[in-house]
């Protein structure tokens, strides 16, 4: 027998120069043979003479050869000679011998699989220890297939010394809600749908568990689930969140009164009275703090609160349109004390055929964020701005475009962070803190839709964001 090596026929006894002649001449026509899986039976007699000065050196007078093939390709050849006749093989020797290779390359098929099956298996222990999140693989039937220490360390602290017992009874005993943790389990062990929650352990820490099925296709092959301490990131999140929280109750309570009186005394004066148009700085002074701490408020949060509707496309932006109109203005005159300024819009009535599901104060915040940043960053000489909505590809487009003073392509990237502000070298009223573009982001992204930024520096800028449509009606 020889195997893929390529060592030669050494049972036979040829001589080194035998074996260096059949190799070099025969061996080809032999390996096409076996590759299409073909015995090969020969007389010595009616070989060629090369083929003949080998075999006769091995005293062969006939042969047969039986290739072996491991997962379909050629592994090697079982062989039987016949040293004293030129033999007859009969068909039902000849099958004895094909399942004889076949068994051979069975098992070398199977030893192959195993080697690589405890490689892989040593492999994917090695990686998982290496990792910092607990990780339990667990089999269709939710049973324990492999856990590592980590995740034994941070189960281990929360049993406290009792035996840390296997499959999920553990889940039951360290997690606040244990016995629903298990039943998700058992949903998602029957789809492959990925899970990424925050769960709290009994001992009050919080983790992180993301889980996915082996396969992307088949949740037979089970689930991996990690888990992650983020105990600190938690309580400092609530810790902020609740810090912000409370600044903003105490700044924004005296500000609501002092609006809320405002508005009283404005209805005692007329218009153009002197007293008529301080109250209204007051007034309108008093507002932008107000929606300054209500823009603190909605970065510190993670989730801030929406009042989603739906509504027709086109009406809803009709009506921003008009609202947009009057804002414009009034902030041309506020910030630059002028009247003169350039505004057009469109609202397409191709939008009357779709609905979205929107907070229409949202909307309204995301554009007047953008109009204030295209007043602050035109010069009061051109300031020219232009609205427009409209539908593509089942998706609401809605922008504001500029003719100011544009942003460098290396500023793109950075202006949705919070608190970031370019750098610059004009002497253009600055004011703001950095907020607007992450609001307006934010914003977007809790309507499942995005915001894209084109700007030429000297030129202008155009924000468009674009928001699913959410019901279609037929045109
Ligand atoms: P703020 O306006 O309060 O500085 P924003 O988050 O609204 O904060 O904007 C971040 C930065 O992006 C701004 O400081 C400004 O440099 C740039 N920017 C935003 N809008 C425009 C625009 N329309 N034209 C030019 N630059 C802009």
């Amino acid at each position: 027998m020889e195997n893929r090596s390529g060592e030669n026929v050494k049972s036979c006894g040829g001589t080194q120069e035998s074996e260096r002649k059949l190799k070099k001449s025969e061996l080809t026509s032999f390996l096409e043979r076996f590759n299409r899986n073909e015995s090969i039976k020969a007389y010595v007699s009616d070989c060629s003479e090369n083929m003949k000065s080998f075999f006769d050196d091995c005293d062969i007078k006939s042969f047969i050869l039986i290739p072996i093939l491991s997962h379909k390709r050629l592994w090697g050849f079982v062989g039987f000679d016949d040293c004293t006749t030129e033999r007859v093989w009969l068909g039902n020797e000849e099958s004895i011998l094909r399942s004889m290779a076949e068994n051979i390359g069975r098992r070398i098929e199977r030893d192959e699989v195993m080697t690589a099956l405890s490689d892989n298996r040593k492999l994917l222990a090695t990686t998982l220890e290496s990792v910092e999140e607990g990780v339990i693989v667990l089999d269709s039937e939710l049973n324990v297939v492999h856990r590592n220490n980590q995740f034994i360390s941070i189960f281990d602290k929360c049993c406290k010394g009792r035996a840390l017992e296997g499959k999920l009874t553990l889940f039951e005993k360290c997690l606040v809600d244990g016995v629903s943790f298990i039943e998700k389990l058992k949903t998602l062990s029957k789809s492959t749908e990925i899970y990424n929650d925050t769960i709290r352990m009994v001992n009050r820490r919080y983790l992180e568990c993301f889980s996915r099925s082996l396969d992307k296709h088949d949740p037979k092959m089970g689930r991996i689930l990690t888990f992650r301490d983020v105990t600190d990131s938690v309580r400092m999140e609530k810790a902020k969140r609740d810090f912000i929280d409370s600044v903003a109750h105490e700044l924004r309570n005296p500000l609501v009164l002092i609006q809320g009186y405002t508005e009283l005394l404005l209805e005692k004066f007329g218009d153009g009275t002197e007293e008529r148009e301080m109250l209204d700085i007051i007034f309108d002074a008093t507002k932008r703090e107000i929606k300054r701490i209500s823009e603190f408020v909605d970065v510190g949060r993670t989730n801030p609160v929406y009042n989603f509707g739906i509504y027709s496309a086109f009406d809803i932006f009709s009506s921003i349109e008009q609202s947009l109109k009057i804002y414009t203005g009034k902030q041309v005159e506020r910030i630059y004390d002028i009247k003169k300024y350039n505004f057009k819009s469109n609202v397409d009535e191709k939008l009357k055929n779709c609905y979205v599901k929107v907070d229409r104060d949202r909307i309204l915040e995301i554009l007047e964020n953008l109009v204030t940043n295209s007043i602050k960053y035109s010069p009061p000489r051109n300031i020219s701005i232009e609205f427009n909505a409209t539908i593509v590809d089942n998706h609401v487009l809605f922008s504001i475009a500029d003719c100011g003073i544009g942003i460098s392509s290396s500023e793109l990237p950075k202006i949705f962070k919070p608190f970031y502000q370019a750098n610059r070298k004009d002497d253009l009223i600055v004011e703001g803190l950095g907020l607007g573009l992450a609001n307006v982001k934010l914003h977007a992204e809790s309507h499942n839709g995005q915001v894209d930024v084109k700007s030429e520096v000297g030129k202008g800028t155009t924000f468009e964001v674009s928001l699913p449509v959410a019901v279609k009606t037929a045109p």
